[in-house]
């Protein structure tokens, strides 16, 4: 039977869990272990992905979990955990295109035998193969030919950011890159959280690409930050694999994610002048000091690539639903969001399941009404560019 199923498919690992650095710039208690318990039992999230999954170091905990029997390894491929969460094994990978351009590139692999074969074959790329989403030296087609090989799935990860974003920087249209037939073994496109698809779909190459939300989750509490809800029967990788090609009536359904005003990299900012600029047309001088080296957002970038005059799904593309993380909605501090978790189980609960009215019960009038405000898209945003994120005013 086809259910509705929620998925975060980008969160990274910080640590070991003996405290070895795995992604510098990611918390330390963000490891495997802590992600499974934050995912299940807080976020209530049906499937996750773990990125980071080819270091030797995560390698070696998956290897303790499903050796106590917290976790098993499933025969249509991912991992389950206790019953409640299938993990699936993944890496984040930056190349070196033939223009110079790096862009970070998303991997997807079916079990712990396949990723570690990709990872055996990485160590000859990547000088340090412990740390996360390290350079390889190696093109965008030469690491879908190693993916590929290894059983994987390849999906350019945040898209458009002007950080190592495939649209974002480095290329405008997929040719520069793929040849055709290399394009159509890439399943999707990660929207990234300054992007939706909205914005996306300005770009007419990507009508057959299934667009992926995700929270690329630097430490526990952003974890679910987007998210997808996918129609599969049951959860593993094969079913995930069906969903992000949309075969056999599998699909993702719906993409949550933040307002792309609140990601850190939705307008052009002037680095000289401190400033960040809004209005209808892409920015990509700054109209004061007249400087080029600006930090170009998300939304101007995309504006500036596209040659179409407007946005245009497909007919079968699914809605994006603007959402505020429960932790960033105004009047929701710790010891809310727990008064919240003990009465109704899941951030999904409450976010999808809870009725007002029964929010009200428990948290009061205006906490519950900025819950509504922000899971429909109402909240008031102040625009975020330049790196720093946007905010929820009310
Ligand atoms: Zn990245
Ligand atoms: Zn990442």
């Amino acid at each position: 039977m086809l259910q509705n199923y929620f998925a975060d498919l980008h969160i990274h690992i910080g640590a070991n869990q003996h405290g070895s650095p795995v992604k510098i710039t990611a918390s330390r208690e963000l490891n495997f272990a802590n992600i499974l318990h934050e995912s299940a039992f807080y976020k209530g999230l049906d499937l996750i992905a773990v990125i980071d999954a080819a270091s030797p170091l995560v390698i070696n905990d998956i290897e303790r979990l499903l050796a106590r029997g917290e976790m098993t390894e499933l025969a249509e491929g991912g991992i389950k955990y206790r019953d409640r969460l299938v993990i699936i094994l993944g890496a984040e990978v930056e190349s070196r295109e033939k223009n110079g351009g790096q862009v970070h590139y998303l991997a997807y692999f079916p079990d712990l035998a396949k990723i570690k074969e990709f990872s055996a074959i990485m160590t000859e790329y990547i000088s340090n193969i412990n740390l996360s989403s390290q350079a390889t030296g190696l093109t965008g087609a030469e690491l879908l030919r190693i993916i590929d090989s290894t059983g994987g799935l390849m999906v350019p990860a945040h898209a458009f950011t002007p950080h190592k974003g495939f649209y974002g920087r480095a290329f405008r249209v997929y040719t520069e890159a793929f040849s055709e037939e290399e394009w159509a073994m890439i399943p999707a496109i990660e929207l990234g959280l300054s992007a939706d698809t909205y914005l996306a779909d300005y770009i007419p190459e990507l009508s057959s690409k299934t667009f992926i939300s995700n929270s690329d989750a630097h430490s526990l509490k952003k974890i679910g930050r987007e998210y997808n809800r996918l129609q599969m029967k049951g959860v593993n990788f094969r079913e995930f694999k069906l969903a992000l090609l949309g075969r056999q009536q599998r699909s993702i359904t719906a993409n949550y994610g933040l307002d792309p005003r609140l990601g850190k990299y939705h307008r052009s900012y002037c680095q000289e002048c401190d400033q960040g600029f809004g209005g209808d047309k892409p920015v990509d001088s700054c109209p004061h000091c007249r400087s080029k080296q600006l930090v170009i957002g998300v939304k101007d970038r995309i504006l500036t690539i596209s040659r179409e005059k407007e946005s245009r799904s497909p007919e079968l593309r699914p809605p994006y639903i603007h959402q505020v993380p429960l932790v960033d909605i105004p009047g929701i501090g710790p010891a809310t969001l727990k008064k919240l978790l003990s009465n109704f189980g899941t951030e999904m609960d409450i976010i999808h399941r809870r009725g007002v009215d029964e929010l009200k019960e428990i948290v009061g009038e205006k906490i519950a009404g900025n819950i509504a405000r922000a899971r429909s898209g109402e909240a008031i945003i102040k625009p975020g560019g330049g790196g720093i994120y946007g905010k929820v005013m009310g």
